[in-house]
C-alpha cells in the first residue's frame, strides 16, 4: 500500500505540472489557479447575489420564483467557495464551471416569472463570456463566447411573449466584450512570450517563477529548474544564416515541448538559451529529463539544473542553473551539470575522502630507442567509494566536476604524484623524468589555479620544467580566452602543456598552429582502428605534429604490431597496456630500478 503523504505528494505534482502546462499552452500569462479561482468565483458571487436581488424585486408571483432563488443562492456559495479554496483546481476545470453558469443563467432565464425578470437575468452571460475570454487559449475562449451568446439568444427567443430578435442585443454585447478582453489579454501576455517559438520568454519564465516560489513555499514542495545552451549555435547562424538557426531554435521547442507534455514548462530564455521549470521535481528527475531532452535535440547542447530550497529567491535559483550550466560548458559541452544546494552522498564522501586518494602512475614509454625506455609518467587518481565500488576514474571525476570539488581532486592528486614522483627519481636515480597530470577545464579556470600549482611546486620540490599538465582540446574550443592566458602564464614558468586525448574534439587545424600546447596525446581509439582503418590517420598526425614542433605521444598501445607500426610512423613517445598498465609507485620504483632505463627528454 502507498503511503499516505507519498500520495499527497504525487497529487500535488501532479496538479501543479498541469497547472504549468496549461499556462504554457496559450493561455494568458495570468491563466493560474489563483487568479482564475477568484475571478471565477468572485463571478459566481456576484451573479448569485444580483440573481437573489432582481428576483425579490421581480414582479409576477410565477411558481418558478423559488427555483431562481435556489440557482442564485448556490451560485453564490460555490463562488465563496471558489474565492476560498478554488486554486486547488486545476486551470483547465474553469472551463466546466463556465459552461455551467452559461447554463444556469439559460435556466434562470427560461424560469423568470415575466419578460423584464428574464432580460435582466440574461445580462450575466456577459459574465461568463468575458471570464473565458480572459483565461483560456483563443480556440477554448472564442468556443465559450460562441456559447453564451447562442444561449442568450435562444434562451430570449423562446419565450412565448419576446420577438426572436431580443436577445441579440445582449448576446452581441457578450460577444463584443468577450472579443475586446481576449484580445487584450493576449497582448498584455504576448510581452511575456517568445515570438519565434511561442514559449514564454524570460519576463514570462521570471514572474512564472515568481509565482511557483510563492506557491511552492506555501505548500513545501520542490522546484527545479534547468538551464539549457545550445552548443555551437553561433556556428549555425555563421554558416548556414539566421533563418537556419531560427529553424533549429523552433525545431528544438517543438520536440522538447512533445517530450515535457505537461511535466513542466518550457521557456526561450535568451537567443540560444532555453529554460526549464519543474514544479514539485527533484533533481535527480531534473537531471533524468534534461538527458532526455539533450538526446532528442536535432542539435547538442548543454545543461545547468538546480532544486529551490525554502527562502531562496527567484534569481538565486536562476544564477546556480547558470552556474551549472558554465561549468557543463566548461568541461567540454554537450552534458547536464547539477549546482546542488544540497551535496549528494558520494559528493560528500568523495569531499570528505579525497585527501586519502590513491594516486597509480602509468609509465609513457619512448618508441625510438630500443626496449622503450621510460620517459615520463601519468598520475591517475584513484579513489574508492563505498557507497559505490564499481565507480571507474572517468566516473569519479564526472562526479567532482559536476559538484564543484574538481579543483581540489586536480590540486590534490597533482601534490601526491609531485612529492611520489621526488622519491622516485631520489631513489631510483632516473633523472629527467617528465610527471604528467591531468587537470579539468574547470580547474584552470578557477582564479586560484596558478597559485595553488606554485605552491605545490615549491612545498614538493619538483622542477616546473619536468612537469606536463594535462588539458582536453575542449577546454581550448572556441573563445577560452582565460584558459589559454592560463596556459600562456604556466608557460612561462617552464610547465609544459600537453593536448590529451587528441582528435576526439574540434580542434581545427590552423586553431591547433596559436594554441599554447607542446605536446600532442593522440587518443586511443586512432590506435585501435589501425586494424580496421589502416594508417593513414596515423601518419597524417605524425607529420602535422613533425610540422607543428609538437612531442607526439600514442595512447593505448596494447600490443606489440600496434608498438612496431607506430615507431615505423615516427612516433616518437607511446603508452599502453602493452609497455605497462597504471600501477602504485611502490611498484614503479621496483621496475625502474632493476630495469637499466635511459631518461633523455625529447624536446
Ligand atoms: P587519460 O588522461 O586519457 O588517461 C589514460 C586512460 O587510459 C587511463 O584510464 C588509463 O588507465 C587508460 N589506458 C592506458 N593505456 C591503455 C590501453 O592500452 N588500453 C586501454 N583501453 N586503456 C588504457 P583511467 O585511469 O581510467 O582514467 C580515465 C580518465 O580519467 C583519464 O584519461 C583522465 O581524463 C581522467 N583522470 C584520471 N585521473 C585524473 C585526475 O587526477 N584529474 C583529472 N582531471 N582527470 C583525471
Ligand atoms: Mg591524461
Ligand atoms: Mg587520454
Amino acid at each position: 500500500m502507498t503511503e499516505p503523504h507519498v500520495e499527497a505528494a504525487r497529487d500535488r505534482s501532479e496538479r501543479a505540472s498541469r497547472h504549468l502546462a496549461f499556462a504554457a499552452r496559450g493561455a494568458t500569462a495570468l491563466a493560474q489557479s489563483n487568479w482564475m479561482s477568484i475571478v471565477t468565483g468572485g463571478f459566481y458571487m456576484l451573479g448569485g447575489l444580483l440573481g437573489d436581488l432582481v428576483t425579490y424585486f421581480m414582479p409576477g408571483e410565477s411558481g418558478s420564483k423559488p427555483l431562481i432563488y435556489a440557482i442564485a443562492t448556490t451560485a453564490f456559495f460555490v463562488g465563496v467557495w471558489l474565492v476560498v479554496a478554488g486554486r486547488r483546481l486545476r486551470p483547465v476545470d474553469h472551463q466546466y464551471l463556465i459552461g455551467a453558469a452559461t447554463v444556469l443563467v439559460t435556466i434562470a432565464v427560461t424560469a423568470a416569472p415575466n419578460n423584464i425578470g428574464a432580460m435582466a437575468i440574461a445580462s450575466m452571460y456577459v459574465l461568463a463570456s468575458s471570464d473565458a475570454a480572459f483565461f483560456f487559449p483563443a480556440r477554448r475562449a472564442m468556443f465559450f463566447v460562441a456559447f453564451s451568446m447562442v444561449n442568450e439568444v435562444l434562451a430570449l427567443a423562446l419565450r412565448d411573449d419576446l420577438p426572436w430578435w431580443s436577445g441579440l442585443l445582449g448576446a452581441g454585447m457578450a460577444t463584443g466584450v468577450g472579443i475586446v478582453t481576449a484580445v487584450l489579454a493576449r497582448l498584455a501576455s504576448n510581452a511575456d512570450i517568445d515570438a519565434l517559438t511561442g514559449l514564454l520568454n524570460r519576463r514570462g519564465l521570471d514572474q512564472l517563477l515568481e509565482v511557483e516560489i510563492a506557491k511552492a513555499s506555501r505548500s513545501g514542495t520542490r522546484l527545479a529548474l534547468v538551464l539549457f545552451d545550445i552548443d555551437d549555435f553561433k556556428h549555425v547562424n555563421d554558416e548556414q544564416g539566421h533563418r537556419a538557426g531560427d529553424a533549429v531554435l523552433v525545431e528544438v521547442a517543438d520536440v522538447w515541448g512533445k517530450i515535457i507534455a505537461g511535466e513542466g514548462v518550457l521557456a526561450r530564455y535568451g537567443g540560444d538559451e532555453f529554460a526549464l521549470l519543474l514544479a514539485d521535481t527533484t533533481e535527480d528527475r531534473a537531471i533524468t529529463l534534461a538527458e532526455t531532452l539533450r538526446r532528442a535535440a536535432p542539435i547538442r547542447s548543454s545543461a545547468g539544473a538546480t532544486s529551490w530550497q525554502a527562502g531562496e529567491s527567484g534569481s538565486l535559483l536562476v544564477s546556480r542553473a547558470d552556474v551549472a550550466l558554465y561549468r557543463a560548458k566548461l568541461s567540454g559541452r554537450n552534458r547536464t551539470m547539477l549546482e546542488s544546494s544540497d551535496l549528494p552522498a558520494i559528493a560528500k564522501e568523495l569531499r570528505d575522502t579525497l585527501a586519502m586518494t590513491k594516486v597509480h602512475y602509468q609509465p609513457i614509454v619512448r618508441l625510438d630507442q630500443p626496449d622503450n625506455p621510460i620517459f615520463g609518467i601519468e598520475a591517475l587518481i584513484r579513489w574508492r567509494s563505498k557507497l559505490k565500488p564499481d565507480l571507474n576514474p572517468q566516473q569519479v571525476i564526472e562526479i567532482a566536476e559536476a559538484n564543484d570539488l574538481v579543483f581540489d581532486l586536480d590540486i590534490t592528486v597533482l601534490g601526491i604524484a609531485c612529492r611520489d614522483a621526488v622519491m622516485l627519481q631520489d631513489r631510483s636515480g632516473a633523472q629527467g623524468l617528465t610527471l604528467h597530470v591531468n587537470m579539468s577545464g574547470l580547474t584552470l579556470n578557477k582564479p586560484m589555479f596558478l597559485m595553488e600549482v606554485r605552491r605545490v611546486l615549491a612545498e614538493t620540490g619538483w622542477p616546473a620544467q619536468q612537469l606536463v599538465l594535462e588539458v582536453t582540446e575542449t577546454v581550448l574550443d572556441g573563445d577560452k580566452r582565460y584558459a589559454m592566458a592560463k596556459l600562456e602564464q604556466m608557460r612561462e614558468e617552464g610547465i609544459r602543456v600537453a593536448i590529451d586525448d587528441f582528435g576526439t574534439g574540434y580542434s581545427s587545424l590552423s586553431r591547433l598552429q596559436s594554441l599554447p600546447v607542446d605536446e600532442l596525446k593522440l587518443d586511443r581509439t586512432f590506435v585501435s582502428a589501425i586494424s580496421s582503418h589502416g594508417t593513414a590517420l596515423l601518419e597524417a598526425v605524425a607529420t602535422l605534429g613533425r610540422a607543428l614542433n609538437l612531442a607526439m605521444i600514442a595512447e593505448g598501445v596494447e600490443d606489440a604490431e600496434q608498438a612496431a607500426l607506430l615507431a615505423s610512423l615516427g612516433y616518437p613517445l607511446a603508452q599502453g597496456y602493452y609497455f605497462a598498465r597504471p600501477m602504485p609507485i611502490e611498484q614503479l620504483l621496483e621496475r625502474l630500478t632493476t630495469t637499466n632505463a635511459q631518461y633523455r627528454r625529447v624536446l
